[in-house]
């Protein structure tokens, strides 16, 4: 069986080679600012906003 090839990280400018997407350094960078915008208080404002709204 042949190993999974490793490619570079998708990170640009990175030189480490991944088996995934980004090396693990740049895949925890990626992943905690997808999770702060994930978060964004206006997604939430919206949504309490709307609930209100429809409960009337
Ligand atoms: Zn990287």
């Amino acid at each position: 069986m042949p190993r999974k090839p490793k490619k570079p990280c998708a990170y640009s400018g990175c030189p480490n080679l991944t088996e995934g997407r980004y090396c693990p350094e740049h895949m925890s960078k990626v992943n905690s600012e997808y999770e702060k915008y994930g978060r964004d208080p206006r997604t939430i404002t919206y949504d309490g906003w709307t609930g209100g709204n429809m409960a009337t």
